[in-house]
């Protein structure tokens, strides 16, 4: 059933008649969104990106409640993927064909990757347990809590304790490497960020983005792919798109590293994501004139020379 708020996304792009399509898919934390959790800096380009009907998918390792709000702010209509690619939301009628997924939720097919939660909660205990550690998750702490402790607003914890695929925790005591080893028997994931620890499973946002990548490809005749990131939990989806961006942040020399024909925008943030993506679009607008050679797969390369001549 084709929910009638996104039915003819997909055809209004195909309007533009583009000899090809940019799809743009982003990271939040640091890339489009500042330290104040803003992305207002950036809105010049989203705009820039809505008035030409050309995807921006949100990637995250943030939990769908949270993106949602963001989405419902911005007015985006586009898929998009969180809790570190525990699933990806694509929304119902926004390809032309019928999702064979047994998930739907709210208005969105949901192709899931990560373990349901409960599952990674008793995960956690049962390791905590074994190995003599005392933990505190996001399910044992309130939104007031969670506010405190991450520096988010109020309304904006209570959205991030609405976990489906990766539980948050400290540790409060004990060994953390005896904990990672009982983690690892319970064939759970964790990674590190900010101040907590996570267990989740083996998915990854470049599980989502492959997959997505797909279905673009699948929709539209030429599509080149531009990724925005700057953590370490970006590389390997970055690695899958044709045109890679990494926002300044304490990681991007590992990520530059891992990547070395990635392009380096300083600053980071929603300032040099806007910036970025507004010298994307006007290269594309080059490459889309009368004449203009435009190979798919030359593209990419055409987008890149530019930013480098910027
Ligand atoms: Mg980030």
């Amino acid at each position: 059933m084709v929910n009638p708020a996104f039915e003819g996304y997909p055809f209004t792009a195909l309007g533009f008649n583009y000899n090809s399509m940019i799809v743009i898919i982003t990271d939040l934390d640091g890339t489009l969104l500042g330290a104040d959790y803003s992305w207002r800096t950036a809105l010049p380009a989203i705009a820039e990106l809505k008035r030409l009907a050309m995807p921006l998918v949100l990637c995250t390792s943030k939990t769908r409640a949270e993106v949602e709000l963001i989405c419902s702010e911005l007015n985006h209509h586009d898929p998009f993927i969180v809790e570190n690619g525990g699933a990806l939301y694509v929304p119902e009628g926004y390809f032309p064909w019928d999702f064979n997924t047994p998930v739907h939720r709210a208005g969105y097919g949901v192709i899931e990757f990560g373990t349901p939660y409960l599952e990674l909660v008793r995960s956690l205990q049962r390791a905590a347990q074994e190995s003599n550690c005392r933990v505190r998750g996001f399910y044992q702490m309130s939104a007031e809590e969670i506010s405190r402790c991450c520096g988010l607003p109020l309304k904006t914890a209570r959205l991030a304790k609405q976990r489906e695929y990766d539980e948050p925790f400290r540790i409060l005591q004990g060994d953390p490497q005896e904990l990672m080893a009982a983690i690892a028997r319970e064939k759970k994931r964790c990674v590190r960020g900010g101040n907590f620890y996570h267990i989740l499973s083996s998915n990854d946002k470049a599980h989502c983005v492959n997959l997505l990548i797909h279905y673009y490809r699948t929709a539209y005749e030429h599509v080149i792919t531009v990724g925005l990131g700057n953590g370490l939990n970006d590389v390997n989806f970055l690695k899958l798109v044709d045109l890679p961006l990494v926002l300044e942040s304490p990681d991007s020399g590992r990520i530059m590293s891992e990547i070395p024909r990635a392009r380096l925008c300083r600053g980071g943030g929603p300032e040099a994501w806007n910036k970025a993506v507004l010298q994307i679009v006007a290269s594309h607008s080059k490459l889309e004139r009368p004449g203009a050679a435009t190979p798919s797969a030359s593209g990419a390369d055409f987008i890149s020379d530019s930013l480098q001549n910027e």
